[in-house]
């Protein structure tokens, strides 16, 4: 009978505040109705427990008091520490929606900003020199971004004549650019040394020739820029992390400490593979690897952080759950 009396005790403060199962809160109801000393410690747990008093043994502003008093400090701290714990549980499920709802956005964006790139003919753009200072470069309409690069080709400029300064320029449009930038002629203006020359070639992004299109040619041969494959390997590379971290897991996983450090290496990896399916996963090789390794990046961050949060909620809920019986 003892025994069942502290059971009671324990459970006062959630059944206080009707936070228990009905199975329990029928047990601890029952015990009631045939101990008097619980049920009057239950009646001075009720009259103590407005949110009140609460609040001021969580501010700790009660100052002295009695021996009685601070005992029912103890017995309602536990709930103190559960509605914290709710709170804070709160705060993260709604801060794992919010990344969530970012890297989604992120996503979205970058798709939406997928450069497509025009192939050289010769009326996109027209150029005009000004004088020997300088000479503009003015796209036609369709176009919404370019990118004018100096010293493109240093990788192999053995052969090249010497006092000569190479461009490599390149022109797209994307759908978000035709949605929300104005549109019109832009044009871009490179400056000419006194005594070097320049030689600006295009760069059509389709697996053809890049094209000389003012001063002399670089070489006699002919310059292809390639796509770039390097997310791929990224991918590859993330795949194999994932089969390696999940071998190690099988080893671990009736340990809960190396369970868990290992659990939270492996979503990173995770993260990064579902990421690069939402920003590449579709397009085999890139010419705008840097950019959608940026976009990839970040929007692995933001779902591994996600993820994180997400596990954390989780946990925390099951040590409610097992805390209260709900
Ligand atoms: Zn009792």
């Amino acid at each position: 009978m003892k025994n069942e009396c502290s059971i009671v005790r324990d459970l006062l403060p959630l059944y206080a505040e009707d936070m228990v199962s009905a199975d329990t809160g029928e047990f601890v109801k029952e015990h009631l109705e045939g101990c008097t000393e619980c049920k009057e410690e239950y009646e001075k747990m009720r009259l103590s427990q407005t949110p009140d008093t609460v609040s001021a043994q969580k501010n700790g502003t009660e100052g002295m008091n009695g021996g009685e008093e601070s005992d029912s400090r103890a017995d309602v701290m536990p709930l103190v520490n559960l509605q914290r714990k709710l709170r804070k549980q709160k705060v993260k499920t709604m801060m794992c929606t919010g990344l969530f709802l970012v890297a989604l956005f992120v996503a979205a964006f970058a798709c939406l900003s997928i450069p497509v790139y025009f192939p050289y003919e010769a009326n996109l753009f027209t150029i005009k020199e000004n004088g020997d200072e300088s000479i503009t470069i003015t796209f036609d309409e369709r176009v919404t971004e370019y990118r004018c690069v100096e010293d493109a080709y240093s990788g192999w400029e053995e052969g090249t004549a010497e006092g000569v300064r190479y461009y490599q320029i390149e022109a797209w449009t994307a759908l978000w650019s035709q949605w929300f930038s104005k549109s019109g002629a832009q044009s871009v203006t490179i400056q000419k040394g006194v005594t070097e020359e320049i030689s600006v070639y295009y760069t059509s992004n389709d697996g053809r020739e890049d094209v000389c299109v003012y001063g002399e040619p670089v070489t006699s041969g002919g310059v292809i820029t390639l796509p770039r494959h390097v997310l791929g390997y990224y991918f590859v590379l993330a795949v194999v992390c994932v089969g390696v971290l999940f071998v190690v897991w099988l080893f671990v996983r009736h340990k809960a400490k190396g369970k868990a450090v290992i659990e939270t290496i492996l979503y990173y990896p995770i993260s990064y593979c579902i990421a690069h399916v939402i920003v590449a996963g579709y397009r085999p090789s890139t010419y705008t690897s840097g950019r959608d390794f940026m976009f990839i990046l970040f929007v692995s961050i933001l779902i591994y952080g996600g993820v994180l949060l997400a596990r954390s909620v989780y946990r925390e809920r099951k040590e409610i759950k097992e805390l209260t019986g709900k």
